[in-house]
């Protein structure tokens, strides 16, 4: 029998004023909602369904969508005018790293993560979790971060599970963990804990068997570690060399691998995490064409910055991330890649550190920076602005990657990532026309940058509502801590999301 650590209370790390949270909020989370059929109607917006894309009215009842259509009936409810708006299912963001201690500790934790995330548009996270103490088994970690989560989350939330070392033990507790919530596992090829390839065919083999999925970090240790003694050596430790030491083909040799692993585990399904490389999306193309269950994941950094940011020796810290910002070649090969299915998702990787913190360790030798870079809050309107103002992506596209392809990989659908009767009443509002320039001091990040200082995005989400309820309304946070809840995801028959 697997126990669960017990729970670990932490401070509240946030104050009040920086949300403009009041008293006044907390009553409109107030007893009377919990007893009513409390009813909502989001009128006259244009609702993104999965496949097509209706003018037309929301009806909420309680915590789900309960009718979509035209000329509904509020039936004594409140009415949301959506005139001018878009109106989507909550954004998904399935990579981030809240709280995560690697040796610092990084600055935004499941308080501050999950508020800027909800000001973002983003509805539900899904983080990966350190790495526990040595020989710690699976739910070690998952104690340790239901101790993180327990009272934080405005949003509602998901844990992947990580992996250290593989056993017999390990592998049938992932069983255990599945019936915990967690149906995917995330494993290194590099860090502390990178997995033999031995190991990998374990892990794919027993995943695939309990309806789970294996998500890899892609990056091969031996030429990180290489590149790296050598640029050290040679006195090369200003932030340039960074991008140079972990190569487009570094990531590409291991998710080449990693496609190959799979393969030989009879398909295993596979989710490559943060591809940045072009070489990495013409691999995972050519494995969906050869039939293999295969899935990818890019970032807003990889669209929307380039290594030209590693110039400057001091600002290139804040870039400081891995994979590296590539070429700009690399973002027209990712874009066709999220364009034709070959990339299923936009996550953010979301892991802060201060600039004018511990970035600093990385001042005289940028191997000693922590890698990572913030993004929770800024996914959802920079990729609005870049796919759908920019004519890349059209509405059902930029749904399907930044919500319904999520919740449907790590086993979440129909329960989240989409607006259909029946599922979540999990809703953002975009306006499509604000123009706003990103700058630091208007995100709620808990961090002293944002790697999207000055970009203009056309496109900005007003209002955000989980589970029918307005966590974000006139940029105000609108419930308590605590208000996110666990999500218990589920298997998934993989095969299916080829199709
Ligand atoms: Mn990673
Ligand atoms: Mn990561």
């Amino acid at each position: 029998m697997i126990s669960l650590c017990s729970f670990r209370e932490e401070e509240d790390s946030l104050t009040a004023k920086k949300v403009g949270y009041s008293m006044e909020s907390e009553n409109i989370y107030g007893c009377e909602m919990q007893e009513d059929r409390m009813k909502k109607l989001i009128k006259n917006g244009t609702i993104v369904l999965e496949d097509k894309v209706i003018q037309g009215d929301l009806l909420i009842e309680d915590e789900v969508i309960a009718e979509i259509g035209q000329n509904l009936d509020a039936e004594g409810g409140q009415i949301i005018d959506a005139t001018g708006l878009v109106v989507l299912p909550g954004g998904i963001d399935v990579h981030t790293h809240f709280n995560i201690d690697v040796g610092v500790r990084a600055v935004d934790d499941f308080s501050t993560g999950t508020i800027a995330a909800a000001f973002g548009g983003t509805t539900t996270i899904v983080d990966h979790m350190g790495f526990g103490p040595k020989g710690c088994n699976l739910h070690h970690q998952l104690g340790v971060y239901k101790g993180y989560t327990n009272g934080k989350c405005v949003t509602d939330y998901g844990i992947h599970g990580v992996f250290q070392d593989i056993n017999e033990d390990i592998l049938k507790e992932t069983e255990v963990m599945m019936a915990d919530g967690v149906s995917s596992f995330k494993m290194y090829l590099t860090y502390d804990y990178k997995l033999e390839d031995a190991d990998t065919l374990k892990v794919l083999n027993k995943l695939k068997d309990i309806g789970g999925i294996t998500t890899v970090h892609c990056e091969n240790d031996a030429i990180i570690h290489y590149l790296r003694d050598k640029f050290v050596a040679e006195g090369k430790t200003e932030a340039k060399y960074h991008p140079q030491s972990r190569p487009p083909y570094c990531e590409a040799e291991a998710v080449d691998r990693m496609i190959a692993l799979a393969k030989a585990a009879g398909k295993a399904p596979l989710y490559i995490v943060h591809v940045s490389a072009k070489e990495s999306v013409n691999l995972i193309r050519e494995a969906r064409k050869a039939g293999d269950t295969v899935f990818g994941e890019t970032c807003p950094q990889y669209l929307v910055l380039d290594e030209s940011r590693y110039d400057d020796p001091v600002e290139g810290l804040k870039f400081i991330l891995s994979p590296p910002l590539r070429a700009k070649e690399h973002q027209e090969a990712i874009w066709q890649g999220i364009k034709d299915g070959t990339l299923q998702v936009i996550a953010t990787d979301h892991c802060s550190f201060d600039f004018h913190g511990d970035k600093q360790n990385g001042k005289d030798d940028f191997t000693k920076c922590p890698n990572g870079a913030p993004g929770v809050e800024t996914r959802m309107p920079i990729v609005f602005s870049e796919g759908v103002s920019k004519g890349r992506l059209s509405l059902n596209e930029f749904a399907a990657v930044t919500s319904t392809n999520p919740a449907k990989i790590f086993g979440m659908y129909p329960k989240k990532g989409v607006l259909a009767p029946g599922s979540d009443a999990d809703i953002v509002l975009m306006n499509p026309d604000m123009e706003v320039t990103i700058t630091k001091n208007i995100l709620h990040e808990n961090v002293d940058y944002t790697p999207y200082e000055g970009i203009q995005v056309k496109g900005w989400p007003v209002m955000t509502m989980v589970r029918g309820q307005a966590v974000v309304e006139n940029e105000r946070l609108q419930v308590p801590l605590g208000f996110g809840r666990y999500i218990n995801r589920k298997p998934v028959k993989y095969t299916e999301l080829l199709k």
